[in-house]
């Protein structure tokens, strides 16, 4: 690990230290002093795992292919179960460095390449598109902000504050506006400007649900007058403190629309971290970043190998 990644890495471990106290701070406890695995250890990982909200059928899956790999390799020493445990878990979440594009310096496959962010209201969408506007600043990218969400009162100014402290371009028209005017700008002006990256901040709650899926379906036409192919992600940010709830949130607006990406925020400060395994096994749905601080720099590429070893540690 080169210094950057390291330190990096100790933000997530202190990000997750909640987390990693519950679940794997008693996952530890229980592999201690073990050669076997027998009914009584299954039963109690079972437990733990749900009660760090990594959910009943991801739970269940977990223990099955324990359970599956201790009938052919019955004993094993403390370490090899330790090994296995991680190895199980792991592979619940989907590996976001396969589907999509990985990070903030590689090359972007279009210009303007054009992110929409989704979600309900306090879940840390505003914030997260000032970090990865940060981000991709940071790695060369000309980067312009729409300022969509034009129904919540102080929206705007509160992404004018992250667009100028991340130093990125915005278009805003204010409260109250059309939300499709300002995407409609913003997709206009990022195409005769040559910018790379456009990311699209959405209402999270308008006067009722149908009304705010019908908001997301027009503001995707209106990209896509400008850029056919366009919005090339669209990312659904859920907060990870809310555990369980923010299944329920995913399941909604996946049926709206096609989601390609997780943001999970919030996971510093919450011991329910173990939602991003049950949230990525029950979805179908790649993590791609997750937050874990309300630093403009606490936006991390989501890892899940990484993740693992930062919960065990
Ligand atoms: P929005 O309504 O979805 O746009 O949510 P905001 O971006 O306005 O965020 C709501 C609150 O969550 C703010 O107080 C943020 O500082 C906070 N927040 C967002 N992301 C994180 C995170 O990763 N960790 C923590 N601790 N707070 C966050
Ligand atoms: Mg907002």
């Amino acid at each position: 690990m080169g210094f950057f990644d390291a330190l990096k890495f100790s933000r997530l471990k202190e990000g997750l230290q909640k987390t990693r106290e519950s679940l794997f701070g008693k996952i530890s406890r229980l592999v201690k002093g073990r050669t076997k695995i027998d009914d009584e250890f299954l039963e109690e990982l079972e437990q733990i795992l749900i009660a760090a909200d990594v959910g009943v059928p991801t739970t269940l899956k977990i223990v099955e292919s324990i359970s599956a790999r201790a009938k052919r390799e019955r004993y094993m020493n403390e370490a090899e179960l330790d090994a296995m445990l991680r190895d199980e878990i792991q592979k619940m979440m989907q590996d976001a460095r396969k589907t999509l594009v990985v990070d903030f310096t590689a090359p972007l496959p279009k210009t303007p390449y054009v992110i929409m962010i989704v979600g309900v209201n306090g879940v840390g969408k505003t914030t997260s598109i000032g970090k990865m506007a940060y981000n991709y600043k940071n790695a060369g990218k000309s980067v312009l902000i729409a300022a969509a969400d034009t129904f919540r009162a102080a929206a705007t100014e509160q992404l004018e504050i992250w667009a100028e402290r991340a130093g990125v371009a915005i278009v805003s028209h204010g409260q109250g506006k059309d939300p499709g005017a300002v995407v409609y700008d913003s997709v206009s002006s990022a195409v005769a400007k040559n910018t790379d990256v456009v990311l699209i901040d959405t209402a999270g709650r308008l006067h009722n649900k149908t009304h705010l899926m019908e908001e997301l379906s027009k503001i995707k036409r209106v990209i896509q007058k400008k850029l056919p192919d366009a919005p090339h992600e669209v990312l659904l940010v859920l907060d990870g403190s809310t555990g369980q709830n923010a299944i329920s949130q995913a399941k909604e607006f996946t049926k709206a629309v096609d989601v390609t990406g997780l943001i999970l925020t919030k996971l510093d400060g919450t011991a329910k971290g173990g939602v991003v395994i049950a949230i990525s096994n029950e979805l179908n749905i790649p993590v791609k970043y997750i937050g874990v601080g309300e630093q403009i720099d606490d936006l991390q590429l989501f890892d899940r190998e990484k993740f693992v070893e930062a919960l065990f540690e």
